[in-house]
């Protein structure tokens, strides 16, 4: 079965995370970054600092060969604190340092995975075009043989933290006349490099966490550029989409917890006909419902961090533990802005802040619907 006991190691690291954050990025200061479309960018080299982006990768590459239990556990803290500082350790470990490691060139491994973990790296991954949102195998941007390396034409949209990233990885159609998820190789492409450009896109939520159309023109990358094998980026990304799922499910259920208890702590205060809302069946029944909802999500992330942990077969439950998560993040808010009413509407208050963001949730890194494919599938449907 599996063991809920968090061991007293980790216990240490929640709580490290606990004093950083406060310190570091205490509530107020999120509004303001909100408010501002401002990133924290400073909370990636104190999480190098605590260790938090090295707990997954091996002692060999310099890592603290902490398995994925571990990182679940953080993630979730990180976002009930601040989404946003859960987002830029997802990309960070789940993505960037994942990739890097399961099919990184030597190179990009000893260059990359140390300032990585020092919190001293930012990726972004370009893989969306106005054309391929969640059927992503139809996307056009290519990259044409040079004599030296690569040349990259295209455009991307939507693509998180761009313009702050050291490096892009972009998915790329390397081979003619390829279709579909064939022919996609992963190049790793810095920021800076001529050619690219950049504009910025309104959007409703996440304003911590800007978005770019980026623009490829003739863009020249050499051979250490590609990442994995030559053709074979979406196999590559598949094999470690399960990170990225578990990462999303923490950073949901972190900020779905926090959800939860700002709207039982005012439905505590807030008195109207003599007495604490809290008091009414309805109220309660809505509370009751919101945490058994994060609870349940919580769960199906557990055991998708211990189904990686063991090296067990998990592709039902990444997109399991992804899906309900997500779900229960915007169910969790929707109710909390009914619970909080106009408290809750105010542009101060938290719970509207995370309402707007959990929207990305249920449709980014692969929607719901997508999700429930990949289940029906895995079920022999
Ligand atoms: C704030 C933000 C940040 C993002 N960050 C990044 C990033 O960093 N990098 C990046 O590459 N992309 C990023 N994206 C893009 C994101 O991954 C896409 O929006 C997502 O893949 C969905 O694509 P789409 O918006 O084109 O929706 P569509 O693909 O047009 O989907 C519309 C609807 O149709 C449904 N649908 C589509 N196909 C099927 C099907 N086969 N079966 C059932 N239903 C289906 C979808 O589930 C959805 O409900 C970001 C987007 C946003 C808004």
């Amino acid at each position: 079965m599996i063991d809920f006991e968090i061991p007293e190691e980790d216990r240490a690291l929640l709580d490290a995370i606990d004093r950083m954050m406060a310190r570091e990025f205490p509530p107020e200061a999120y509004r303001q970054a909100d408010l501002a479309h401002q990133t924290p960018w400073h909370l990636l080299p104190r999480m190098g600092e605590l260790g938090l982006l090295a707990l997954p990768f091996p002692e060999a590459v310099g890592g603290l060969g902490k398995d994925w239990r571990s990182a679940a556990l953080v993630n979730e803290r990180l976002a009930y604190h601040a989404g946003i500082a859960a987002t830029l350790f997802g990309t960070t470990v789940s993505f960037g340092g994942m990739s890097l490691l399961n099919y990184g060139s030597g190179e990009q491994k000893r260059t990359l995975l140390p300032r990585l973990m020092e919190g001293r790296a930012r990726f972004a991954l370009a893989l969306t075009e106005s054309a391929a949102g969640t059927d992503a195998g139809a996307i056009t941007t290519h990259a044409r043989r040079t004599e030296s390396g690569w040349r990259i034409q295209g455009r991307k949209t939507w693509i998180s933290n761009a313009d702050a990233a050291d490096y892009l990885v972009v998915a790329c159609r390397t081979e003619a006349g390829s279709q579909g998820s064939k022919g996609v190789t992963m190049l790793l492409v810095p920021r800076g490099t001529p050619g690219i450009t950049m504009t910025g896109l309104d959007k409703v939520g996440h304003h911590c966490m800007p978005s770019y159309d980026i623009g490829f023109d003739e863009v020249e990358v050499g051979d250490d550029a590609v990442m994995g094998e030559v053709g074979q980026g979406f196999r590559h990304a598949m094999s470690t989409l399960h990170y990225s799922r578990a990462g999303q499910a923490a950073n949901a259920v972190g900020q779905a917890q926090r959800a939860v208890d700002l709207a039982v702590a005012h439905a505590k205060e807030r008195r109207q006909f003599g007495q604490a809302i809290s008091s009414f069946q309805a109220v309660q029944h809505k509370l009751a419902d919101m945490q058994v909802r994060v609870n349940q999500a919580r769960l199906a992330l557990y055991h998708l961090a211990w189904l990686i942990a063991t090296g067990r077969p998990c592709r039902l439950e990444a997109a399991q533990a992804k899906l309900v998560a997500t779900e229960a993040f915007q169910f969790v808010t929707r109710s909390g802005m009914q619970v909080m009413a106009s408290a809750g509407y105010a542009m101060e208050s938290d719970m509207q802040r995370m309402w707007r963001d959990a929207g990305l949730y249920t449709f980014g890194e692969g929607s719901s619907e997508l999700q429930r494919n990949l289940i029906a599938r895995e079920m022999g449907l």
